[in-house]
């Protein structure tokens, strides 16, 4: 799937080479899953990005009291 100004190396005519079906962007899987928050709410990559942004910023909080 290619529908913006990024064509993932992983795109072999709309099927993906990792997950081994049709592209899907933010399926489990994917490169983008968990790194990026999706317009559609039931990516599931959204509730990973969520959770990966709640551990950066205790990370970081932590960080700040030693
Ligand atoms: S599912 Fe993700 S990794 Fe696979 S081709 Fe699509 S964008 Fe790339």
């Amino acid at each position: 799937m290619n529908q913006g100004g990024w064509t993932c190396p992983h795109d072999v005519e709309g099927v993906c080479d990792i997950i081994k079906k049709e592209c899907d962007p933010g399926d489990k899987g994917c490169v983008l899953y968990g790194k990026a928050k999706f317009a559609c709410e039931d990516s599931p990559s959204n509730e990973a990005f969520e959770k990966r942004m709640e551990r950066k910023m205790r990370e970081i909080l932590e960080g700040d009291t030693l």
